[in-house]
């Protein structure tokens, strides 16, 4: 089969979400000819960004907010030698290969995507993105503040598409990347893609910007490097099953050092039995949660339920099938409102006593009697209140529960289902501020860049509201400096 060739780009860009879209932007406003490609339909295109409500970790247009820094740089990687870290004072040219290639977030790289935020925002609003308040699920207030895109991730990538056909940029819809070339001197040239009818596509270019995401759509990745309770999660919305990981695959094949935490995902507890976009159940810090042996196994509601969901959703995974059950009683008709906390379109499951529960949903429903009874007893008498952390807290149970402990004792029972989506992974390359991709022995990949998901940034827990902006700020910076590379115009 002959290899179409399609030349004349300075710059090819994979992947039309967030940092897509922004790294097209950017390097079409500096003046380079981009193409993009993106492996689904016009209709169906921009990934999880097209999914996302987008809230922005910031108390405004122009400040963020006050944990943003110290999450990022809490959950920046494991047990990094003392001296490898005070060796980053120095300047990045004289960091040694194995800290350039380290798998860390090091701290030049969170403080140029903190101080990159407020222009990043006022960039994307001068090209008619548009930003306000962020709504809420839950019954209690957010610890840090919160703005979102008017219009969510879907007005994003319809803004930014359109600002990016104005300026040029051709896209090329039901394309999938597949391979980098590189030319003898070792420097990425180009890109082997393939069409819907499989005919192969090969693209000649300056520079390749991956920005296609994380391995989330990919099974058999997701279970390689999360492990087998990789079998049970799966997209939290419908554009996460697009990104398969090619892009990762492919810049780790060229030899890029890998970063972010291969063996994490940023989850949310799903209700499996909801098709809907983001089928949230965050309801269960008013009941309890156990497993299919009937057992509890977590506290339910140590802190926010912000602070926690993602360690909950976790060991919700880590449970035999992935499946947990948020058992309620009738009470929970008390609590005005409390519906905010589900986006399941599914009713609860109710039944006049849990073992009848049991029997339909797939659970221990005697174990589970036993298992409320004996909560119930360590229950105390006090004032349960759910739109504060009321402190409410059973005595001598293990696990405990520190907020919302009232007895469920008044028929019917309600339950809803719950298993771990995978919002999106966490392991990708490593880059340097500028974007570029850093190979294993510290240097730059030249012609490479990477952006959004397909960056690794995250290790442990995910700094909830950063994802869009990292893939707005990295995608920008990876658009402008690949410009300048391939054309010598613009940004150095
Ligand atoms: C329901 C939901 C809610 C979220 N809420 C928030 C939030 O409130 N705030 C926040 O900051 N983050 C949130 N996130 C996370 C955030 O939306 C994403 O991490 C971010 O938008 C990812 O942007 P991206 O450009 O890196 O990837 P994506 O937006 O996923 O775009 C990747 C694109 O690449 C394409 N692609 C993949 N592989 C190929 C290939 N081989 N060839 C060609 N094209 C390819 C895909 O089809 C897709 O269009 C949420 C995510 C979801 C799903």
């Amino acid at each position: 089969m002959t290899i179409q060739e399609t030349q004349g780009f300075d710059i090819v860009v994979v992947g039309c979400g967030v940092a897509g879209l922004s790294a097209a932007v950017a390097a079409a406003e500096a003046g380079a000819k981009v193409a993009v490609l993106e492996r689904t339909t016009y209709e169906e295109r921009g990934g999880n960004t097209r999914y996302t409500e987008a809230y922005l970790r910031m108390k405004s247009e122009v400040e963020l907010s006050h944990d943003f820094e110290s999450l990022l740089l809490d959950n920046s990687g494991y047990y990094i030698e003392p001296e490898l870290a005070a060796s980053t004072v120095l300047d990045y040219e004289n960091w040694s290969p194995i800290v350039r290639a380290l798998a860390f977030t090091d701290p030049e790289l969170i403080s140029s995507f903190i101080d990159a935020v407020p222009a990043a925002v006022a960039w994307l609003k001068g090209h008619g993105v548009t930003f306000g308040e962020a709504g809420f699920y839950g019954l209690t207030p957010r610890p840090s503040p919160r703005i979102a895109v008017n219009g969510g991730g879907l007005q994003l990538v319809e803004t930014m598409t359109a600002r990016a056909e104005k300026l040029g940029v051709t896209f090329f819809y039901e394309v999938t990347a597949r391979d980098l070339v590189r030319s003898e001197q070792g420097k990425v040239c180009g890109l082997i893609a393939k069409r819907k009818d499989n005919s192969p596509l090969r693209f000649d270019c300056g520079s390749v910007i991956l920005a296609c995401g994380g391995f989330q759509g990919n099974y058999e990745m997701v279970i390689r490097y999360i492990g087998p309770k990789g079998r049970y999660l799966r997209p939290v919305a419908r554009g996460g099953y697009y990104n398969k990981g090619e892009g990762i695959e492919m810049a780790l094949r060229a030899g890029a050092a890998p970063s972010g935490d291969y063996a994490e995902y940023h989850g949310q507890p799903v209700d499996p039995r909801s098709s809907a976009s983001e089928a949230l159940v965050m309801v269960y810090p008013y009941g309890v949660l156990i497993n299919r042996e009937g057992k509890r196994f977590i506290n339910e509601a140590p802190g926010t339920i912000d602070a926690h969901y993602e360690e909950t959703v976790r060991t919700i995974a880590d449970q035999k099938k992935g499946i947990a059950f948020c058992i309620l009683d009738d009470k929970i008709n008390r609590i005005p409102n409390w519906r905010r906390c589900v986006r399941s379109d599914q009713p609860p499951e109710t039944q006049p006593d849990v073992r009848a529960l049991g029997r339909k949903l797939g659970f221990d429903g005697e174990a589970a009697e036993r298992t409320i009874e004996e909560y119930n007893r360590a229950c105390r008498e006090g004032k349960f209140d759910p739109t504060t952390l009321d402190g409410l807290a059973t005595v001598g149970l293990a696990p405990p529960k520190s907020n919302y402990a009232q007895p469920l004792d008044t028929p019917p029972f309600h339950a809803y289902p719950i298993i771990s989506a995978n919002t999106f992974t966490l392991g990708g390359v490593k880059v340097n501020v500028n974007a570029q991709v850093v190979d294993r022995d510290g240097e730059i990949l030249p012609g490479l860049y990477a952006a959004g998901e397909t960056m690794g940034f995250y290790y442990g827990r995910y700094a909830g509201a950063t994802s869009v902006l990292r893939g707005a700020v990295f995608g920008r910076r990876a658009g402008e400096h690949a410009c300048a590379q391939a054309t010598g115009r613009g940004h150095r």
